[in-house]
């Protein structure tokens, strides 16, 4: 069976192929030849992970999953959620996204936060969707220079160190993405 992982990024491709095996043959969006940007234009990471996944099996008659995550931060009201990419501007900048989420706590309390991953898979005719969270702080200052995105301000419940200062195989074992994907995975494994 082929199924299209809305997303052109290889790497996350080949980590994906590699825990779902060789049953499955996972195509990027530039194998099937699409290479037009596909609209996230919904306020919830739950729609925006349908948007795509729907956007692709309609265009291209694949069965298709796509990905969407963001960073939530509890004394924001689950700011930047869905925006977490363009929180200080379109130009997508992890450094002005962080300096914007420390200056906006500053004088908060509360540092309680969370990713959450939400998957949307398209396949013999119906939608699923599986969701991955992991809860922690978010520090007052940046560490760690691995990763990307929030990393660096964001410490997992139960650890001493942030995304940033952790290795990309111990970050998968714990975080939202790598929770998502399990979940996929088992379904995937329970229908091929
Ligand atoms: P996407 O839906 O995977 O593109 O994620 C949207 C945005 O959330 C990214 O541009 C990052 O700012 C942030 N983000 C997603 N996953 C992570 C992560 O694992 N660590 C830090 N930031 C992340």
């Amino acid at each position: 069976m082929k199924l299209v992982f809305a997303t052109n990024n290889l790497h996350k491709l080949e980590e994906l192929q590699a825990i779902i095996g060789d049953r499955i043959k996972l195509l990027s969006l530039k194998d099937i030849g699409c290479s037009e940007e596909i609209p996230e234009e919904q306020p919830t990471l739950e729609g925006n992970a349908k948007q795509k996944s729907t956007y692709v099996f309609e265009k291209y008659g694949y069965p298709c999953f796509a990905d969407d995550t963001g960073l939530e931060i509890e004394a924001l009201n689950g700011e930047p959620g869905v925006y977490s990419a363009r929180y200080a501007g379109e130009e997508k900048s992890a450094e002005t996204n962080m300096n914007k989420v420390l200056e906006k706590l500053a004088n908060k309390n509360n540092r309680n936060a969370r990713f959450r991953t939400v998957i949307s898979l398209i396949i013999n005719g119906a939608e699923n969707q599986f969701e991955g969270v992991v809860e922690g702080k978010i520090l007052t200052g940046k560490k760690g220079d691995s990763g990307f995105g929030y990393d660096p301000i964001f410490q997992p419940n139960g650890f001493e160190t942030t995304f940033a200062e952790m290795n990309i195989t111990d970050k998968n074992k714990i975080s939202h993405r790598g929770r998502a994907v399990e979940k996929l995975v088992k379904y995937l494994q329970t229908i091929s």
